[in-house]
């Protein structure tokens, strides 16, 4: 079957790619279509429900992580405008077509359901002053919250509309991508294979083994990543609530005294829940919250990271990374939860103290000991973090406060790319964070945006 365009992902960068590419096409015959190796939005659903299934079962294709939507479809929907975090985008297009790029996602949002969604601002003197004088810094950012719910609705708006323009191939796992002697692509899905001239690679985290197989067989250069590592914090929503109210979502940075390590807060939740992440067979931890105030909860969430890029002898930041999860997944069973008080007294927490803590976990996770999964350096960056963050917000160093671990934010690998984020290969595009270049909602679907623009501009 012949494609002028073919996209593997339906991830934000293969749904903007392919609805920039119809958009956009006019009167050229475009025939686009994205495989995904997940389901349609509609049938994508976890198994655990909290009675029955109470933690990750290890689905062989992640509904959490895979389908229409990507890992996106049932994150906060929290779109970051900013240069700032979330990808290096602006490296390869120019700052103000990345900040652009952003607005026009946020706008095609709106269009499709998020209309009335609220959109944040950290240009905020007060709260940033605040943070200096207590050697925290507050990064700058546009953030459009959509909430897990009108996210979800703006997905279903938007496949509504591309449905009937772009060839959708869900429960389609393509297995390798080849190059054509005539030009162009091959792509084989099991024993069937598809051709097309323009491919453009936007498998995620998720698909980043095999993003790294492609790029060895097709000789694309490649370069390792960092990895970030770190644990989600879930406290009363109240704590917080003069940071949430007023920017959503606040990401800060602190510098430790002891080691001069980065410590950021990422990805905050106010009222959320705590959830499972299953990245290749390996359980982390992640939040959400809802735009919807009947499903809100009692607490806020928030991840704190510390960046460990490894380099000589031992380069797999990500294999470290892993490595550190899978100690948690022995212990823990999966996810491992440890109150702060028990953490800094050197005790594990229990199922009784969890039951007598005042905060109640969102989460089920299995009570134990941080410290025998963290290394050191990481562990004490983040204790020093949450005494920083009890100055601006105090109650965080509370005993009670509740640390989930591992959550480790993985990078892909970055693919060698030129200024239209296309490979050496010609014609061969990798965009979103499969390539290593975003990781984020807002700049894995500018990506796809720019790159459609870019090969709608050199088609005959
Ligand atoms: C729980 C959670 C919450 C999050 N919250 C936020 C947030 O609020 N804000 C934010 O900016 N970011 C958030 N993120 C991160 C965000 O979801 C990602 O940055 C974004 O989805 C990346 O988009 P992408 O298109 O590059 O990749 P993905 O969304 O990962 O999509 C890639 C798709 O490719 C498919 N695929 C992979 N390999 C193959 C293959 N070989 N064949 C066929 N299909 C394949 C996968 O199944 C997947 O559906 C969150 C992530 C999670 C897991």
């Amino acid at each position: 079957m012949e494609y002028d365009v073919i996209i593997v992902g339906a991830g934000p960068g293969g749904i903007f790619s392919a609805y920039e590419l119809v958009k956009r096409a006019e009167k050229k015959d475009l025939r686009v279509a994205v495989f995904e190796m997940g389901r349609p939005l509609e049938q994508r659903r976890c198994p655990i429900d909290g009675k029955k299934v109470k933690s990750c079962i290890r689905c062989p294709v992640c509904s959490i992580m895979s389908g229409f939507g990507g890992a996106g479809a049932f994150s906060d929907g929290k779109y970051n405008i900013t240069n700032q975090f979330g990808g290096t985008l602006y490296e390869y297009v120019g700052k103000q077509e990345a900040l652009d790029l952003m607005r026009y996602v946020d706008e095609i949002n709106l269009a499709h359901g998020g209309e009335g969604t609220r959109l944040y601002s950290t240009a905020n003197t007060r709260i940033k002053r605040m943070c200096l004088e207590n050697g925290l810094h507050l990064l700058d950012a546009q953030v459009r919250h959509l909430g897990t719910d009108i996210n979800y609705v703006v997905l279903e708006h938007l496949y509504a509309e591309l449905k009937d323009q772009v060839d959708f191939f869900f429960n389609t796992t393509v297995t390798s991508v080849t190059r054509r002697e005539s030009g162009g692509y091959e792509i084989h899905a099991g024993d069937t294979v598809y051709s097309c001239r323009d491919c453009i690679l936007s498998v995620g985290r998720s698909g980043s083994k095999w993003l790294e197989g492609v790029c060895e067989s097709l000789e694309i250069p490649t370069r390792s990543n960092r990895v970030d590592i770190g644990v989600r914090v879930e406290l009363p929503a109240e704590i917080f609530a003069h940071l949430t109210d007023e920017l959503y979502e606040s990401k800060i940075v602190y510098r430790t005294e002891k080691f001069e390590d980065l410590v950021r807060t990422f990805c905050m939740n106010p009222h959320g829940v705590v959830v499972n992440e299953n990245t290749n067979g390996i359980v982390t931890v992640n939040g959400h919250s809802y735009e919807d105030p009947a499903k809100h909860t009692e607490n806020t969430n928030f991840a704190l990271l510390v960046s460990k890029h490894l380099s000589v002898p031992f380069k797999d930041s990500n294999g470290y990374g892993e490595s550190i999860a899978r100690l948690s997944n022995m212990l823990g069973g999966g996810v491992i939860v440890q109150r702060f008080g028990d953490l800094v007294r050197g005790r594990r927490s229990t199922e009784a103290r969890i039951r007598e803590s005042f905060v109640t976990p969102t989460l089920a996770a299995t009570p134990g000991d941080l410290s025998l999964v963290m290394p050191k350096r990481i562990l004490d960056g983040i204790i020093e973090m949450i005494h920083a963050l009890d100055k601006i917000a105090p109650g965080t160093a509370n005993d009670d406060t509740l640390l989930y671990g591992v959550e480790v934010k993985f990078y892909n690998m970055e693919v060698e790319l030129d200024s239209n984020l296309e490979t050496c290969s010609s014609g061969l595009y990798v965009i979103g964070d499969g390539s290593g270049v975003t990781h984020s909602l807002s700049h894995a679907s500018a990506s796809g945006v720019y790159v459609a623009r870019h090969i709608l501009e050199t088609r005959p």
